[in-house]
């Protein structure tokens, strides 16, 4: 796990100097003509460098899912993939760029759960999920764990309840801003155990992780896919899995049902946008290298360690997408509204 750790560290550094483009893959004989800048004077998409863009920290979970499947993704689309990082906000500052980009199939955002809160939350948000954006497909439905550091008391998940009510003013609860899915789960969580904690913001859960194993916070929220590696090397408490059954990768972890807190259910789903506008052409190549990104072994098994699987086939499409967001924008649009929580 210090390779993790590690990486995180050298993801961040990069990210901090400002250079946020990481070159995620590149296949050997594809189309692709051009550097960074493209230039593929003819031919048909992609012709030049794509960009993701994820709404987070690198080396957070949002960024490690982005990184899995860009490189099947650009194989398939004979193309390069360039994985930018753009925080703030809890994803809706990255979400906003990619509304307002050239709709002509060379940005596409990463975006998880987050996609649906923000518009519940934030009262200026400048995008409208179901208007400014072509869906191109849903990638993977991550669990969450709620982990603490190491020496933090409680030992339960009840005592963590019982815990934090005794002593609601000086524990802290990291997330990865107002609507990343680590801020909607620990709001589930104040809401189940009914207190108001401090809540720290990072701009992702990458570097909230760090802090966490550090021990400079003391418990949050987030997916398996950033927390597998310091739970299983004991880096980090674990106190259950926000899902209905256990994750196989984590055996030992209950489920906050088992542990007595079944109103906290949530899973992170992730999708693919483009800008409102983008040519069908290059949605339809996207969902296309998405669905075989997701069928490949290496994919599926770097998923399967980190607590998650690739969506089922039928839903890397547009249509599946649309609906899932539709019907999630409803849900938690109740939510938030009955906790009553806005972002300043
Ligand atoms: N897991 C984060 C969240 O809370 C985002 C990230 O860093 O990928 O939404």
């Amino acid at each position: 796990m210090r390779t993790t750790g590690r990486y995180r560290a050298a993801a961040r550094m990069i990210a901090a100097i400002g250079a946020v483009s990481l070159v995620a893959a590149c296949s050997g004989t594809g189309g692709a003509t051009g550097g960074a800048t493209g230039g593929g004077a003819t031919g048909g998409y992609p012709d030049r460098n794509i960009t993701f863009v994820v709404p987070f920290s690198a080396g957070g979970p949002t960024d490690t899912v982005t990184r899995m499947i860009a490189e099947p993704m650009a194989a398939e689309l004979g193309g390069k993939i360039v994985v930018q990082n753009v925080e703030g906000a809890g994803g809706t500052v990255g979400s906003g760029e990619v509304a307002r980009a050239q709709p002509d199939g060379y940005t596409v955002l990463m975006h998880h759960i987050g996609m649906s809160t923000a518009p519940a939350l934030y009262k200026d948000l400048g995008y409208k999920p179901l208007e400014d954006f072509e869906m191109v497909g849903l990638v993977t439905e991550v669990p969450m764990t709620i982990v603490a550091r190491k020496d933090f008391e409680p030992e339960t998940l009840q005592d963590l309840v019982t815990y934090v009510k005794a002593n609601a003013g000086k524990v802290t609860l990291a997330n990865a801003g107002i609507g990343a899915a680590s801020h909607l789960c620990g709001l589930l969580f104040q809401t189940a155990a009914g207190v108001k904690l401090q809540e720290v913001p990072y701009e992702g859960t990458g570097p909230a992780l760090t802090d966490l194993v550090g021990g400079q916070v003391d418990f949050m929220c987030d997916q398996t896919t950033n927390t597998s590696g310091q739970i299983s090397a004991g880096e980090v408490k674990a106190y259950a899995v926000t899902t209905p059954e256990r994750v196989k990768s984590l055996p030992d972890l209950p489920t906050t049902t088992e542990a007595g807190l079944p109103q906290l259910q949530v899973s992170v789903w992730h999708g693919l946008y483009v800008p409102k506008g983008t040519p069908q052409d290059a949605v339809q190549k996207l969902t296309g290298a998405l669905t075989t990104a997701l069928a490949d072994q290496k994919v599926v098994d770097q998923m399967a360690k980190l607590g998650t699987a690739p969506v089922p086939a039928g839903d890397a499409t547009p249509q599946a997408h649309r609906a899932k967001l539709e019907e999630q924008l409803g849900t938690w649009a109740k939510v938030i509204a009955d906790a009553g929580v806005k972002a300043s």
